[in-house]
């Protein structure tokens, strides 16, 4: 809780033309793809289609109003400030927004980890959870052009499947419909590194896999050495402290509209 991190490399993102060109590309190759088998894309959620920040906020809203009747002052005095915190405020580590926020207390880091952890990573605030500009219609894109649909994401089935079910369905992403499919960590005690570079290579069960998207420097690395031929993108919202370089055959873009707004 109390290691620095150095701060997140700065990418070249495609121009936004560009950009939109590139995922309109993605559409065609899908429906190109049709006449002859099934294009599969890979899509993970959190910080590639899914902006979580918002579950974090509620999590420390919520940790807000506990703290503010504890019997000890240092942990009424931050109820405020976790109480006003913004989306803007936020790190990739949530020991990182709340040294942001000013709060270096190593008591109440610590008891803040114990409660933000079991809230973040299970079903409980996940309708917090907001998609990314263009991310819904981009999908269903894909799934229109015929494209299996493969949510590839580090959640875990057992404290996150049913809720993130929920959310795909409630945000408008396509879901439970033939050629979409969820791909889930089996358990929350392995790392989304090890869990996706060891299930890549067997989705292409799912199809031709033609495009891949993920924040996650080591991801896209893993898919781009897995499916030669795809298209992969780095969505550049955030990533994890320390991540790997990004191969230079990575696309980095900002968002998934095809449109000028
Ligand atoms: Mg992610």
């Amino acid at each position: 809780m109390t290691a620095t991190h150095a701060p997140k490399p700065t990418y070249n993102r495609l121009p936004q033309g560009e950009s939109h060109q590139l995922l309109s590309a993605v559409l065609e190759r899908c429906t190109r793809n049709r006449r002859t088998s099934t294009a599969a894309v890979l899509l993970d959620l959190d910080g590639t289609l899914i902006d979580n920040r918002p579950r974090t906020c509620a999590i420390f809203h919520t940790m807000a109003r506990d703290f503010s009747s504890d019997p000890r002052p240092k942990f009424r005095d931050v109820s405020a400030v976790l109480a006003a915190v913004t989306v803007e405020q936020l790190a990739y580590l949530a020991s990182d927004s709340l040294k942001r926020l000013g709060i270096g207390d190593a008591e109440i880091l610590d008891e803040m980890k114990r409660f933000w952890v079991p809230r973040f990573f299970s079903d409980e605030f996940l309708d917090h959870d907001r998609p990314h500009a263009g991310a819904v219609e981009f999908v269903k894109g894909c799934y229109e052009a015929g494209a299996t649909v493969v949510y590839f994401t580090g959640r875990d089935l057992p404290n996150m499947g049913v809720g993130t079910f929920r959310s795909l369905r409630d945000l408008g992403f396509p879901i439970a419909s033939p050629g979409v499919e969820l791909v889930m960590k089996p358990n929350a005690a392995m790392s989304d590194e090890a869990f996706k570079s060891g299930v890549c290579a067997s989705l292409a069960r799912t199809g031709d896999v033609i495009a891949g998207f993920d924040n996650e420097p080591a991801n896209c690395n893993v898919m781009l050495q897995t499916f030669a031929d795809a298209d992969v993108f780095l969505v550049d919202t955030d990533h994890v402290p320390g991540a790997p370089q990004l191969n230079a055959s990575v696309r980095v873009i900002g968002d998934f509209k095809r449109e000028l707004s």
